[in-house]
């Protein structure tokens, strides 16, 4: 059983020493209790529990930490990648709720499995989550100020279970600032991905993401016989054809673990019951 997880990009945060802290802190306590779950829980369950305590820490732009858009209101977008049954389901843009991932994991069950702002909205009411406002007042000072969000990242968690099976979920506020109506990579294959062989969740520019496929670039390669090592390599060449910015995580079905970015540097997390690496 392995679980890794990230939290955005250290170029992106409040660099202060109490900042780096708390994330060290908040990654190793989330890292260890998402290994504990996973002991009895499967890999795609785990991935959704990991990314709903990622998405109820202000520290990270995703859920109640999330970044404002230009017009001032907050959209969210979230996903997840069964790696056995490969079905993705996810949420484009919604608002005011308080766990995406949680109304992602809700439409797994649904023949419509990506839904966008409004129509995942009701879907959300419909199903009882909660309105639930994820401002923060430190988020609308910086918007008041025109300044970029700082001390956050776009969360994301692989996880392989007890039985061999992997899955990925990837969650973000999005960019901040950008226009209304943008789509981010995370709730797209580019940026979550799983099958039986590998998955990976990615964080960075989304467009950037987008144009590279990233993730999805990564798991096939895994697929078609590249070791993972050698999937990131080639992959994140790729990213350089346009300077692309992007990290990604991932785990394969060997238990194998990797992480890189293309600038300096990811936040992640990596746990195997045994051994605990971190970076933020
Ligand atoms: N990938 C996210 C986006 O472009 C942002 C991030 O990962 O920080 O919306």
């Amino acid at each position: 059983m392995k679980i890794i997880i990230h939290g955005g990009f250290f170029s992106e945060s409040d660099q202060s020493a109490e900042t780096k802290i708390a994330k060290q802190n908040s990654l190793q306590s989330i890292a260890k209790k998402s290994f504990e779950f996973l002991q009895n829980h499967t890999a795609t369950e785990t991935v959704v529990y990991t990314v709903s305590l990622l998405e109820d820490d202000e520290l990270y732009n995703a859920g109640i930490g999330s970044q404002i858009q230009s017009d001032g209101k907050i959209r969210m977008s979230a996903a997840i990648m069964n790696g056995e049954t490969e079905k993705f389901s996810g949420v484009i843009n919604i608002q005011n709720v308080k766990n995406p991932i949680l109304v992602a994991e809700k439409l797994m069950q649904e023949d419509d499995r990506v839904l966008g702002s409004e129509g995942a909205k009701k879907f959300a009411d419909e199903n009882n989550f909660e309105d639930f406002s994820t401002e923060l007042p430190v988020r609308r000072k910086e918007y008041e100020a025109k300044k970029k969000a700082l001390g956050t990242g776009t969360v994301g968690c692989v996880a392989l279970d007890a039985e061999g099976k992997l899955a990925a979920a990837t969650s973000t506020g999005g960019k901040g600032f950008e226009l209304v109506g943008r789509i981010s990579d995370s709730a797209t294959v580019a940026g979550n991905f799983a099958n039986n062989f590998c998955g990976v969740s990615c964080t960075g520019v989304g467009e950037d993401i987008v144009s590279n496929a990233t993730a999805t670039k990564i798991v096939t390669r895994v697929t078609d016989g590249f070791s993972l090592k050698d999937a990131f390599k080639k992959t994140f060449e790729e990213l350089k054809v346009y300077d692309g910015f992007a990290g990604a995580i991932a785990i394969d079905k060997s238990g194998n673990i990797f992480h890189q970015d293309s600038h300096p540097t990811m936040v992640f997390a990596s746990y195997d019951g045994e051994s605990f690496e971190c970076f933020a």
